[in-house]
């Protein structure tokens, strides 16, 4: 009933050139790791799956399928580590971007280039929950002949399929919700098209950028109860982004799942659920915010998200600090700014923790 771990480097040949099983080598494949790959596909409606070291090694390996002289239109309010590979090493290999925000179809045509090869974006994204029409973006890319990547590691195939919108490309840190226990670190890429499979496969064996079975395994297991635990992580934000937008000393929510927020509309259309997250700003900036996580107990202070246990975090010294003030600012990571993972315990242990946390003393 549990698929076994093959803590195996290499495998025995049936014959000279005749591999046993298809296996020749844990890099290229391993069956743990085969296991994870298929479930993602099936989970995300695509074509194969590919599980890497981590979320980083499967956005490294996406970043292989171009070469110098290509120019990628990014969102602006991506993944800081995401930002930071594009910005400080992709950009040294010759590879140009635009960061834009991904709104509008005019925007988003006005950024295309005669040597625009890729989009590349969240939704809800990171940390300001900000929601892309996944359709819209999807028709301009097959319309310019451009790879369209979305980062689902917020939404998860649970709410949200982006290949069913006409995504080329999905892409996850298999670190947060998908194994969703705070133990292990992953990455993934689905792909929508035999072609798309066949590149991800040369370069993920080409750069070595796979996934360890046992980590693998982990994931499997945690895969398991994604369903379960996504209820619990959207019904307990749910009930957050309403108590802190009552709350005086907070001054804006920002959460999908509130009628106020301005991609309510899209996220209803595209997703069956709002997700985990929510950001919030504390009235009195920083030190507000600071004297917040610092008092919250049941929300640990921790970057990362996705677990079963509750998380804060404060997006400009920790999350974001990879992006310039400058950048944080442009896209609207303001000082005030905190980071809930809502986990999945009680929701009134919770609701109590906020209330001590919140009181200015
Ligand atoms: C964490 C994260 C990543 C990077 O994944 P790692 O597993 O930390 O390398 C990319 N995108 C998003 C949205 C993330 O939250």
């Amino acid at each position: 009933m549990s698929m076994p771990i093959y803590q195996t480097s290499n495998f025995v040949f049936d014959d000279i050139g005749k591999t046993r099983a298809g296996y020749d080598y844990s890099r290229t494949a391993n069956p743990t790791r085969k296991v994870l790959e298929d479930t993602l596909a099936k989970l995300e409606g695509g074509h194969a799956g590919f599980a890497f070291g981590t979320g980083m090694a499967a956005i490294t390996t996406a970043a292989h399928l171009l070469k110098a002289g290509d120019h990628v239109i990014s969102g602006d309010d991506i993944y800081g580590g995401t930002y930071r590979l594009f910005q400080n090493v992709m950009k040294n290999h010759g590879i140009e971007f635009s960061f834009i925000r991904l709104n509008d179809k005019k925007s988003i045509e006005a950024a295309i280039r005669p040597n625009t090869k890729m989009i590349w974006f969240e939704s809800p994204s990171n940390p300001l929950l900000n929601i892309v029409d996944i359709e819209m973006v999807a028709s301009v890319a097959k319309k310019h002949k451009i790879l369209s990547v979305m980062d689902n590691t917020f939404a998860t195939p649970y709410f949200l399929k982006p290949i069913e919108f006409g995504i080329d490309m999905v892409m996850h840190s298999t670190t947060k919700y998908l194994n969703g226990h705070s133990d292990v670190v992953g990455g993934a890429l689905i792909t929508s098209t035999e072609e798309l499979s066949q590149r991800v496969q040369f370069y993920l064996n080409a750069l070595g950028t796979c996934a360890a079975p046992f980590d693998c395994w982990l994931v499997i297991r945690g895969i398991a109860t994604l369903s379960l635990r996504m209820k619990q992580h959207a019904e307990n934000a749910q009930t957050i982004a309403e108590y802190l937008e009552r709350h005086p000393s907070v001054a804006k929510v920002y959460y999908p799942g509130l009628k106020n927020h301005p991609g309510h509309d899209i996220a209803s259309r595209q997703m069956k659920g709002y997700g985990g997250m929510v950001s919030f700003e504390v009235k009195g900036g920083e030190k507000a915010a600071h004297n917040f996580l610092r008092r919250a107990k049941l929300f640990a202070l921790a970057e990362s998200l996705g677990g079963v246990a509750s998380l804060a975090e404060y997006p400009a010294l920790m999350s974001h600090a990879s992006m310039s003030a400058e950048a944080r600012q442009q896209c609207g990571i303001s000082e005030g700014l905190v980071r809930l993972s809502v986990g999945i315990e009680n929701i009134n242990d919770l609701i109590k923790d906020l209330d001590q946390a919140l009181v200015n003393r």
